[in-house]
């Protein structure tokens, strides 16, 4: 019985390494030098598949591999159908803002009623955040770099992960609302979980006692 943990490359794969450590596994190969997809460890039974970060919940819920690593952001989006999330893994936090031009008074635009245009790759979060509000706005569907965007004029605001704000200060924006505090999460396939319970468990088990607070 085999099984696939799906990962993003990057600070997710970092992140999640030594995690895996303390569940005794280790890659054998590393991603970032290796242009394999499939990446075998020290164990026989374990393989880690390399995928784009908003693909992971995708590959967990059909099965396809039966962990993965997400951010929250990331799971929001997806809507996590089929998905266990037992554990908070700690890692790759961050927090999703809002931020516009250093230039733009966004309280009295809030204020007035205007309606905003919003630039991001986080529709569903930047919707679901708005509506709460009830502001209205016009959401623009970008897959990055979304900092250009309001200073291009194709928005008013962007919603976007924020981690030391340096990306925001190098580009004249500040952030203006905090939608929510982001970490990443372990994904389980919810049929794995049942019929490969016996190997998964141990591995949450361990995953628990290694992940810092
Ligand atoms: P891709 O590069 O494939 O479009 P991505 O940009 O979402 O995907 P990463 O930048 O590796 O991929 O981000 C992976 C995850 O790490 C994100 O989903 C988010 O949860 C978290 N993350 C993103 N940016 C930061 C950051 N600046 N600091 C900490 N964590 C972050
Ligand atoms: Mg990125």
């Amino acid at each position: 019985m085999t099984i696939t943990i799906a990962l993003s490359k990057g600070r997710i794969f970092e992140e999640t390494m030594p995690l895996l450590n303390a569940a005794g596994i280790t890659a054998l190969e590393d991603p970032e030098s290796s242009r394999k997809l499939i990446l075998t460890t020290n164990r026989a039974d374990v393989r880690l598949i390399i995928v784009r970060a908003s693909d992971v919940p995708t590959y967990v819920q059909y099965g396809a591999a039966d962990l993965g690593v997400a951010g929250k952001d990331v799971l929001e989006e997806h809507g996590g159908t089929g998905l266990y999330q037992p554990l908070d893994m700690n890692i790759a936090r961050c927090r999703m803002m809002v931020a516009v031009r250093d230039d733009f008074d966004y309280e009295s635009a809030v204020r007035q009623g205007a309606r905003l245009r919003v630039a991001t790759k986080y529709v569903q979060t930047a919707r679901a955040h708005f509506a709460a509000k009830g502001v209205h706005v016009d959401l623009i569907k970008l897959y990055g770099s979304m900092e250009l965007a309001p200073l291009v004029g194709l928005s008013d605001a962007i919603v976007d992960l924020v981690s030391s704000g340096n990306t925001l200060k190098a580009n004249h924006l500040k952030a203006v609302e905090h939608i929510a505090d982001i970490s990443s999460r372990l994904i389980v396939n919810q049929a794995a979980l049942k019929l490969k319970h016996d190997v998964i468990q141990p591995m949450l088990d361990a995953f628990k006692l290694a992940i810092r607070k």
